[in-house]
């Protein structure tokens, strides 16, 4: 049975906002936690614990139960707490009683079908109302700022609170510790609830009954059926569809033009190809394509065995590296990691990549400007 939370999530908010049909699809296709996922549950699962008893609350230990326990999880859990903090102490300059909940069910079925979803954190006082999102994932960067999910979370919070507490505003936060980066944003209880009425609700009942129209675009990476969906691959076609004008080699703005579309391209095929090898792997026979073994390297059978035997012949069979940057974080958690290595790591210039003009990175200084500068 297709499980309720998927079919409106606020997690998915993003995507059926904009292609509301998408919904009903995604919902009778199965879920498979990855691994990030799992290691995202335990993350919040430490924080919870953390935030509870730095609030004095009662709280069993959770870690000996955690599977990707490590000391970077550690590190992340403590920051969280910290900023909760913070903010509660904030909140407490203009409110005598605000109250914080942890991992709280918020409802939003006013607005969108069977809409729920559980805040990490909701810090209720006059005046403002706080809504803290934790994301255990290095990926994707999340931007608090018109994020559909964060304001389903603070419509559902205000529907707990409006009128209890005398709020005007809410406060929506991504602590996203892996990517050192805190996002807030604010809008006014008018604005989330004119949004609510004239954008989510509309939108999710078209989304409850598989209607409206199909929208392709970058929120496709997150649907489902992004390797068979059609509208998607019209899109992709339609980009791809490019009208050569005479001379015969491509003009400056005609090579601009295809790079805006490239890595979409990209994307979409990759994901055909995927999509076909899964298919064929599970036996589906196509009509032109089949599937090979491809190159394997020889491995061991036994790395202990391996080991044995070649220290028995008198020889030291192990190599001797330090850890990467990432296994030593891991290992000694951010805090020790900068103690000790600060003054002993180096960030070289990366390599060239083109982006557009819109990134927010500053442009790189090649050799030609510098020789462009010196005359
Ligand atoms: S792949 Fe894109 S266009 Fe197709 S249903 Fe999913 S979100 Fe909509």
């Amino acid at each position: 049975m297709p499980n309720k939370h998927a079919v409106l999530s606020a997690s998915s908010s993003h995507r059926w906002l904009l292609c509301p049909p998408s919904a009903l699809l995604c919902s009778k296709i199965g879920d498979t936690a990855s691994e990030f996922a799992l290691q995202g549950t335990d993350a919040h699962v430490l924080c919870e614990y953390k935030l509870k008893i730095a609030l004095g609350q009662k709280s069993d230990d959770p870690t000996a139960e955690l599977q990707y326990f490590d000391e970077e999880m550690v590190d992340c859990s403590d920051m969280y707490t910290q900023y909760v903090l913070e903010q509660l102490a904030a909140a407490k300059e203009k409110c005598n009683d605000p109250i914080v909940l942890i991992e709280q069910r918020l409802d939003f079925s006013k607005w969108v079908p069977e809409g729920f979803g559980t805040g990490d954190c909701v810090i209720v006082a006059d005046e403002m109302l706080t809504v803290i999102d934790f994301k255990y994932g290095v990926g994707i960067l999340v931007e608090a700022e018109k994020n559909p999910q964060m304001m389903c979370y603070a419509l559902g919070a205000l529907q707990l609170f409006d009128g209890i507490y005398d709020i005007n505003s809410i406060s929506m936060t991504v602590f996203q510790p892996r990517r050192d980066s805190v996002s807030t944003y604010t809008v006014s209880k008018e604005e989330l609830q004119q949004w609510a009425n004239e954008v989510l609700a509309p939108t999710a009942q078209l989304a409850a009954k598989g209607e409206g129209e199909y929208k392709a675009g970058d929120h496709c990476q997150f649907c489902k059926i992004k390797a068979t969906c059609r509208k998607r691959a019209e899109y992709n076609l339609e980009l791809a569809r490019y009208d050569f004008k005479m001379p015969s080699t491509l003009e400056d703005d005609e090579i601009e033009a295809i790079l805006s579309k490239v890595d979409v391209l990209v994307s979409w095929a990759g994901d055909i190809k995927e999509y076909a090898l899964q298919q064929a792997v599970s036996g589906k026979e196509w009509k032109e394509w089949k599937i090979v073994e491809g190159r394997s390297n020889r491995k061991y059978v036994n790395e202990d065995a391996v080991a044995d035997t070649v220290k028995e012949a008198g020889y030291d069979p192990y190599e001797h590296k330090v850890f990467g940057i990432t296994a030593m974080t891991k290992l000694l958690g951010k805090k020790k990691f900068e103690e000790l290595l600060s003054g002993l790591t180096q960030k070289p210039q990366g390599n060239a990549t083109l982006v557009p003009m819109s990134d927010k990175r500053p442009a790189m200084n090649t050799a030609a400007n510098d020789f462009k500068e010196d005359n």
